[in-house]
This record gives structure tokens, sequence and C-alpha cells, in this order.
């Protein structure tokens, strides 16, 4: 068959005086690598119509990027909340809501995990530092592909399954994380002072796995878990795309 096709969740962000629209590159490489074709989308236009692609896809991708606005969440704007994008809340949110309405695969990365959450009806620390000060850095100062903190995967569950190990350490460039857990949600990785850095479905006959680090960034890694990540995704979309519906 012909590779799935997977969407990818991008922005419309000003960079270097011009907007661009587009994602992180190494999201996409991470798919191409896995054998997907990647289909990035940005928020430029009624993100009900970018929903409407989503059903002619194999599988979703939710990326990276800044804060949620907190009322999506019903909570007012903390001091240290940063820069917001409502334009793509609303297009990450209707790619959500139709994937799980459809129940198609979803990886979710980072703001992409928070956004899984919000969608649910969870919560979010709008800024760990100052709501949730703890000994753990969460927003390295290294280079992107270093791994700067441990976490701790839950036995049973499909990061599990994927990382092949209890313990992993992970890259972090985060300074929001998960409050209340939205229900339908379970916790699949905690950091060592307790922040969730994974999250999957309770119904394990739906795909969904969320992680609050960034697995793309080792895409080109020879043999490491964050790529399986992708490649598991790419496998569940070919699964699903295969299914009659
Ligand atoms: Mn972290």
């Amino acid at each position: 068959m012909t590779a799935p096709r997977i969407v990818v969740a991008g922005f419309a962000r000003t960079l270097q005086g011009r907007e661009r629209a587009g994602t992180d590159a190494s999201y996409a490489r991470a798919l191409a690598r896995a054998g997907a074709l990647p289909l990035i989308l940005a928020p430029v236009t009624d993100p009900a119509w970018a929903a409407d692609l989503l059903p002619l896809a194999d599988g979703l991708l939710l990326t990276g990027g800044h804060d949620l606005d907190p009322a999506r969440y019903g909570a007012h704007p903390s001091p240290a909340l940063e820069t917001v994008d409502p334009a793509r809340d609303a297009l990450d949110l209707a790619l959500f809501g139709t994937a799980w309405d459809r129940r198609l695969p979803v990886l979710a990365v980072c703001r992409g995990l928070q956004v899984v959450n919000v969608a649910l009806g969870g919560t979010l620390w709008q800024d760990l530092p100052s709501e949730r000060p703890g000994p753990v850095v969460h927003n390295q100062g290294e280079p992107r592909a270093n791994r700067s903190h441990p976490i701790t995967i839950a036995p049973g569950s499909r990061l599990r399954q994927i990382a092949g190990a209890e313990e992993v350490r992970v890259n972090s460039f985060h300074h929001q994380a998960v409050r209340d857990i939205a229900p339908g949600l379970r916790v699949t990785a905690t950091a060592e002072d307790g922040v969730i850095e994974g999250l999957e479905s309770d119904d394990l006959g739906r795909w969904l796995v969320a992680v609050q680090w960034h697995p793309e960034e080792f895409h080109a890694s020879p043999d490491s878990a964050d790529q399986r990540l992708f490649e598991a995704l790419v496998e569940a979309a070919r699964a699903a795309a295969a299914e009659p519906a």
C-alpha cells in the first residue's frame, strides 16, 4: 500500500520579520523516516476546513509550540503565562476533536499532550517554576538533543512497550504541564518531581500516545526509543487504514 498519511498540526508565526507557515522539520523528518507521508497544516484557514481533511488521512501528530489560552480550561491567565495563539489553539483542538471522534491514531508531543488533556476536560499548570516549583529543570538550557532528566514509565502502557524500559532520559522544553488529568486519560510517565511526562487513553482500543518531551529531536539517531514512537504511530495508522470503515 501507499505510505500512511499523517496530518501534522503546524504553526503560522513571524520569524525574522516574515510570517511563515509550517512546522519544525524534525517532526516531518521523523515521520518520513518512519515511512509516512507528513501532511503539514497551518492555522491560516477556518479550523473546521482543516478538520474536514483529517478523515482522508490515517493519523494525527500534534506538535510543540506556544502556551494554550487558559480560557480553554476555564482559568485566568497567570502573570507568567507566555505567548498564546488563539488560531493555533482552534486548529489543534479541531484536529484532535475530529481524530478522537473517528478513533484515528494520535501522537501528541509537548504542547500536543497539553492540547489533548485540555480537549478532554483537564487543566494545566501555566508556569511550573512559579506555580509548582521543584528540583527538576523542565526548561533545559542545553541543546535540543541533550537528555536532561529521567522519567519513569508505567508498566502496561503503550509507551512502556515502545520504550522497552522503565526509566529513560528525555529532553525537556516546557514551562507548563498537566495539572488535573482529563477523564479518559491515564498517566504513563512522570519525572522525579511528579510532573506528568506521558498520557494515554485508558481505552486501549484507542491509539493515543502523548509525551511531554520532544522525541522528534532524535529522528536521526540510529536506534532510539524516541524514533520508535513515530514508527509506532505509523504502524497504528497503517493498521487503521487497513480496517474497513
Ligand atoms: Mn520535563
